[in-house]
């Protein structure tokens, strides 16, 4: 990972609304308390900036980065002399080129390329990465146009997320892994820990390359993010070079407690940042942006207990013990979607006699709580439910057991 593990500085500025004129000098200022944009790209280089695409979905909905603070970043790499600046992610779906365009002009981001002189990444090939000494990421695929950057600044949006709690620097590189295979990802790396060590290898396999994060919490999302929650407006941008400590800041913002978040406690066991979380803040003062009220989600710690429990009661001890998926079978439209990108093969399409079309249905037996289903649902129709006991464990806790409810 090199450098950016002894560099907790954060850069926290403020930025009322996404006008552009707004973002630019926000953004401008987050970097520039950070050392200027010289610091990171230099003459002739070709930077891409991983923004975070998602899904197909309006831009109002606050669930990818705002294509004005992409525009801004983007700008300013051009300003240092960027040969080339490339705009990539791989959103919930196949990584070909007919499913990025339609996300690329959802997104807003087309346009921004269009105006500014920036390229849409076109290189959907995928790049093999064999890691033997990884922690758990020994054998993966990345996105080509990542392996090819020069540098890659890492635009990422703050959002709740129902599997890993919250959604920002860490988690955004998920997006490097093309298409389908975070599929395959999900399904080998089921539980918050592991998958956390999966993230922290892919971030030490491009180690230096990324040498920036910007994170869009202009308007961040709270309660059943990182797709279907609510816009909620923190009025910030965040910039820094160690990914761990952008997240503690935006946390903070979140009012979350920074350490009860299995990412940061993963970031803090490979050593990217220290225990006591000592995010060095510049720029405006963090109390005075945090959102108390802030609606949040439990990280799903969810542990299969088939080593514990016969097999006829795990159904119903799950049931009862833990938050879990449920599809609305009046409101479900039969896309599909859920049904596709399942890593674990649990959902399956069912005709019932009053509709057309086959409904998704999940079989919680073979459910790893991933919540990819809730995540890509064009149609918002997939909740995540507690069951009793996971309720009682956590009356009083937060108020976030009523958000996820509803
Ligand atoms: S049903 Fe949903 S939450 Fe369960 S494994 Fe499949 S995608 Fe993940
Ligand atoms: S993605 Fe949503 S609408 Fe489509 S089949 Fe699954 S639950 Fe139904």
């Amino acid at each position: 990972m090199g450098l950016c593990m002894e560099n907790y500085k954060v850069s926290l500025c403020k930025c009322d609304d996404y006008e552009q004129k707004v973002v630019d000098a926000a953004v401008e200022r987050a970097i520039d308390l950070l050392g200027g944009i010289g610091q990171f790209v230099k003459a002739g280089q070709t930077v891409v900036i991983k923004a975070n695409m998602l899904m197909k979905c309006d831009v109002d909905k606050c669930a990818t980065t705002h294509p004005s603070v992409v525009e801004a970043v983007g700008k300013l790499a051009l300003q240092a002399g960027a040969a080339r600046v490339i705009i990539a992610d791989s959103a919930g779906g196949p990584f070909t080129e007919g499913y990025m365009n339609s996300i690329y002009k959802s997104s807003g981001l087309k346009e921004v390329a269009e105006r500014n002189g920036f390229e849409m990444n076109v290189n959907f090939d995928t790049y093999s990465v064999n890691m033997p000494d990884a922690k758990v990421g020994k054998h993966f695929l990345i996105c080509d146009c990542l392996q090819q950057a020069d540098v890659i600044i890492n635009v990422c949006k703050l959002k709740t997320h129902t599997f890993t709690g919250y959604t920002n620097a860490i988690k955004n590189m998920f997006g490097a892994i093309p298409g389908l295979a975070k599929v395959e990802m999900h399904g080998q790396f089921r539980t918050l820990d592991v998958f956390g060590d999966f993230l922290i290898d892919v971030w030490n396999y491009f180690g230096d390359k990324i040498v920036l994060n910007v994170s869009d919490a202009v308007m961040a999302m709270e309660g059943a993010g990182p797709s279907n929650g609510t816009p909620r407006k923190i009025g910030a941008v965040l910039a820094g070079v160690n990914p761990a400590a952008v997240d503690v800041v935006g946390l903070k913002l979140m009012n979350i407690e920074p350490i009860t978040m299995p990412f940061i406690q993963t970031a803090v066991a490979r050593g990217y940042i220290d225990k006591d979380l000592s995010a060095e803040i510049v720029g405006d003062n963090v109390d005075e942006l945090v959102v108390t009220d802030f609606k949040t989600v439990t990280p799903n710690n969810f542990k299969p207990f088939a080593n514990y429990i016969p097999q006829w009661l795990q159904g119903t001890v799950h049931r009862l013990m833990t938050q879990r998926p449920v599809i609305s079978k009046k409101k479900c439209k039969g896309c599909k979607k859920c049904y596709e990108h399942c890593p674990m093969k649990a959902i399956s399409m069912v005709k019932t006699h009053n509709s057309p079309v086959p409904k998704a249905k999940i079989d919680y037996s073979k459910c790893i709580r991933c919540y990819c289903c809730q995540e890509l649902c064009p149609f918002g129709v997939v909740k995540v439910k507690s069951g009793v006991v996971y309720r009682m464990f956590h009356i009083g806790t937060k108020k976030h057991i009523k958000n996820m409810d509803k």
